[in-house]
């Protein structure tokens, strides 16, 4: 049996930093990496954006080169798949039956999207994104698919739709709430890109839901909603969340609510492992308290820096990190900084009609998120602001000649003032 002073469980974004992140920081001792996957650890975001649309090819998806692992010693060991952790002799088990142990163990393996229950389900031609095999498999068939359904307007439904509606294929989006993107933005932000969808040509339903599937010849046909309509599809793409993959763990007796829980470290409640990424639950500092589970790049990739660190063991590192996000659709490049848990007011920043704004939330006057459309310098200065838990007028935010970069500095100046 090896064994590695570091194991990570997880091959994905997060995965790929830690190992990058100890190496970089001096870190000599010996590394493993589990993946379940064929491949070695590679970006998930294009999966939904231009890896669909056929722009970008698996090498370019790589977050290293292959040379990477051998050059910093890593054993990267893939298309295996943790089943068991002894977290008592600091040893995992693999569906395969191999074993390996560790001293520190790293838990990052993101989750599973979520599948439909409904009667047809299991039918040929329902597809979900998560992973680059699951996308080449989309891809494969959408070349013959004329009506796309997909079930749910968040993030990944709605760049889906976006790619296919481009690609010429008749989109119809399911929602079950009264808006897209109802979870992660405010109203205003749900009624533009409802909008824009529509002016591409994509049918949106939403406070609508599914019955189920219907068949032919063991394939789907069409989706019979809950409102009688039966819409044609031959293909249907379901992106309705992500289930956290931390079953081992959970067995293995770490406390997990909605993911594993961990402390301001990175820590679980097991001793010596550690978790980050998509698949952990923690009281994230920008959340007023509450415990979140975050699925983006930057969440995983400033936790695995954040592990490293502790590993290492030179200083304490807590995670305190400005959370931020990007989605793409159409010629629309959104980003997110902050958390909007909790808001009490929004202010809009510019015009949706010219397709350039920003929506401020606020909690009691303090600037808490934004989310920046085709806005990148409120995006960077948003940065500032919420990090700096800036308090503002709507008249200010929702004046675009005052920058917002001035009232990050005057908030700067008069915090160094009370100092
Ligand atoms: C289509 C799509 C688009 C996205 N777009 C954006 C975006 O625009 N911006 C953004 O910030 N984020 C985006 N995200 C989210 C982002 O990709 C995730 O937040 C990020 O990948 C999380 O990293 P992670 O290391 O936690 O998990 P992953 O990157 O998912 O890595 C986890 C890896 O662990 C493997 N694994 C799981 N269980 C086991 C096991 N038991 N044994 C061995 N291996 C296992 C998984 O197969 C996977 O390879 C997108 C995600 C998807 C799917």
């Amino acid at each position: 049996m090896d064994t590695y002073d570091v194991l990570v469980v997880g091959a994905g974004h997060g995965g790929a930093q830690i190992v990058a992140s100890l190496r970089q920081q001096g870190f000599k001792g010996s590394i493993g990496m589990i993946g379940d996957e064929v491949d070695a650890p590679y970006e998930r975001p294009p999966l939904s954006k231009a890896y669909l649309a056929g722009e970008t090819s698996v090498d370019q998806l790589l977050l290293r080169p292959q040379a990477f692992w051998i050059e910093q010693e890593i054993a990267l060991k893939t298309g295996l798949r943790v089943t068991s952790v002894d977290a008592q002799a600091h040893q995992v088990r693999c569906a395969s039956g191999e074993q390996f142990g560790y001293r520190h163990l790293v838990w990052a393996t993101g989750g599973q999207p979520r599948r439909l229950v409904c009667k047809g389900s299991d039918l040929a031609g329902i597809h979900v994104v998560r992973t680059r095999a699951q996308v080449d498999a989309m891809r494969d068939e959408v070349v013959h698919a004329k009506n796309v359904v997909i079930i749910g307007g968040g993030y990944i439904g709605l760049e889906t739709a976006a790619i296919l509606a481009k690609a010429g294929k008749s989109v119809c989006v399911i929602e079950a709430q009264d808006r897209v993107l109802a979870r992660v933005t405010s109203p205003v932000v749900s009624a533009f890109y409802e909008e824009e969808h529509r002016r591409h040509g994509v049918r949106i339903l939403t406070k609508t839901s599914i019955e189920s599937l219907l068949g032919d010849k063991g394939r789907i046909a069409g989706v019979l909603l809950s409102n009688g309509e039966v819409l044609p599809a031959d293909m249907a793409v379901v992106g309705i969340g992500l289930i956290p993959e931390v079953s081992a763990l959970m067995d293995a007796g770490a406390v997990c609510t909605n993911g594993v829980d961990i402390d301001a470290q990175c820590r679980t409640t097991l001793l010596d492992v550690y978790a980050l990424g998509d698949c952990v639950n923690y009281v994230n500092a920008f959340a007023d308290g509450a415990r979140v589970r975050l699925e983006s790049v930057q969440n995983a990739n400033d936790q695995a820096k954040v592990v490293a660190t502790n590993i290492i063991g030179i200083a304490q590192a807590s995670y305190s990190a400005v959370p931020w996000f990007w989605s793409n659709q159409y010629d629309l490049k959104l980003q997110t900084v902050g958390l909007n848990i909790g808001y009490d007011q929004t202010v809009v920043r510019g015009n949706p009609d010219n397709r350039s704004f920003s929506v401020v939330y606020l909690r009691k006057g303090k600037i808490i998120a934004l989310d920046c459309i085709n806005a990148a310098r409120d995006f960077v200065f948003g940065k500032k602001l919420v990090a700096q838990g800036v308090v503002a007028t709507a008249a200010q935010l929702e004046d675009v000649h005052v920058d917002l970069n001035s009232l990050a500095a005057s908030a700067a100046s008069a915090t160094v003032g009370v100092l």
